[in-house]
């Protein structure tokens, strides 16, 4: 087999990985130093329809695989075409599309060939060799495999600019019943070894400047979502524990695509569920950059996510008696919580006060999407939006385009029945009740610096 077929089924066989973006990571190109570069703005936010992210060499080192995961094409006991690169040949693929500018770098993973040590040693090989002896200094981003020894992580973080160890299913039942090889402990090591080895690193090369990078651009970890019963509350309280205890750049959610018949998995005629991998990204976005609680953005008593409303529209409306809140009064932390207020909107409301007193038609050329926030705010005492809707009415018009049409086939959900009454939600406050009150949450917490980087709500 040459080495086009087996890039065809060993990239065919590597895009049920969603977590393949990369960022945080700057290296330069200078002269005689090798080929590539790579920036903290990121390389890869080109995606496919598919979810591939194509400015990547997203590839397997091989799909043989001796575990026998059930949600997994590439399972031991699936009849599927199998392949295998040798780590030279790979790095020469990668160097080769790099010159003819195909790709920006290497998102590399791998079936389990006979234990994780023996295929982080053919990964690592891979790498050396791209790194090494090719002098490739763009991008690399490769899966750890879950099981592997402290050696292989730390050999692995010197080469890769972000290692990561997928956790995959949303907990330890489901591994146990749909992946039996794989342990809890066995993803956990690796990812504890990550995070400490990381911080550590961060001082190692503020004390000496020569100290090689490990990681750089951090770790990573993909959920798969609506391969097992686990809910919306379960996923999001699982990712706040992952981001907290293993310093997480990003934790990828990524939508089940049915391939296998099995009794404890969906039917391979059922279709992903997109809509839902759409609102947990939305919610750990809330989580991460608008001081959000895993707690507080799925509803009490309904583990899941409101298909409908992105998360915060979502949370606003189970929350109508704390707005209308008044532009010129709120805190910062209060202006996050504004459907149709972001980050730099918020910022630019907070700069924008302090210079004059904010009228509604103010509020727009700040950045704030009064499609959506006029109804949750008043500016100078006024309500922005021209009446006060009912609550049925402004869940109606504050439906999201992919909630109202995008998605919404794939999950049709007994409310969405002809006849079937859907929840409602008490009477929207009068206008202005609330402009001179003080804020109803959280007094303001200090932000991260990378927050001022995000766009908009
Ligand atoms: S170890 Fe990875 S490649 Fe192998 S069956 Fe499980 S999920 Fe698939």
């Amino acid at each position: 087999m040459d080495t086009i077929e087996k890039l065809a089924i060993l990239g065919d066989a590597a895009r049920f990985d969603a977590s393949c973006s990369s960022s945080g990571s700057s290296r330069s190109a200078s002269p005689g130093a090798g080929v590539g570069s790579t920036v903290a703005g990121g390389i890869c936010h080109s995606w496919t329809d598919d979810g591939r992210c194509i400015s990547l060499l997203k590839v397997l080192l091989t799909n043989h695989c001796d575990y026998d995961c059930a949600y997994c094409r590439n399972r031991s006991s699936n009849d599927v075409p199998r392949a295998a690169f040798r780590p030279e040949e790979l790095a020469m693929l990668t160097v080769e599309f790099y010159r003819r500018n195909y790709i920006e770098g290497l998102f590399l993973s791998s079936g389990v060939v006979r234990d994780p040590d023996h295929t982080m040693a053919l990964m690592i090989e891979t790498v050396r060799v791209l790194r090494e002896e090719h002098g490739f200094r763009g991008y690399v981003h490769v899966k750890v495999i879950p099981g592997c020894s402290q050696e292989a992580v730390e050999r692995i973080g010197l080469l890769a600019d972000r290692v990561s160890v997928n956790v995959e299913l949303p907990s330890g039942r489901s591994l146990t019943a749909l992946a039996p090889q794989k342990t809890a402990a066995g993803i956990e090591a690796p990812m504890g070894y990550v995070a400490a080895r990381v911080a550590a690193n961060r001082d190692e090369l503020v004390r000496y400047r020569g100290a090689p990078a490990f990681a750089p651009a951090g770790q990573s970890t993909q959920l798969i979502v609506g391969a097992t019963p686990d809910s919306d509350a379960q996923v999001l309280r699982l990712s706040k524990r992952l981001y907290g205890r293993f310093a997480l750049k990003r934790v990828f959610y990524s939508a089940y695509i049915p391939t296998n018949e099995h009794p404890l998995l969906p039917a391979v005629s059922s279709a992903p569920p997109l809509l839902r991998e759409h609102r947990l990204y939305q919610a750990d976005w809330l989580m991460r950059f608008y001081r959000f609680d895993a707690e507080e953005i799925v509803e009490p008593g309904k583990p899941n996510l409101d298909l409908d409303l992105d998360p915060k529209t979502a949370w606003a409306m189970r929350h109508l008696d704390l707005f209308p809140v008044e532009v010129n009064r709120a805190d910062y932390e209060t202006l996050l919580r504004v459907p149709g207020i972001g980050v730099v909107s918020a910022q630019r409301v907070l700069a924008a006060r302090r210079l004059a007193r904010l009228r509604t038609e103010d509020l727009k050329p700040l950045g704030i999407v009064m499609k959506r926030a006029r109804f949750f705010l008043t500016a100078g005492g006024r309500y922005a939006a021209e009446r006060v809707p009912q609550a049925d009415e402004l869940r109606l018009m504050l439906a999201d385009a992919v909630g109202q049409k995008g998605y919404a086939p794939l999950q049709l959900r007994i409310e969405d029945l002809p006849g079937a009454a859907g929840p409602t939600v008490g009477a929207f406050p009068r206008a202005g009740a609330f402009a001179d009150a003080p804020s109803p949450l959280a007094a303001p917490a200090p932000f991260a610096a990378e927050r001022l980087l995000l766009p908009g709500a």
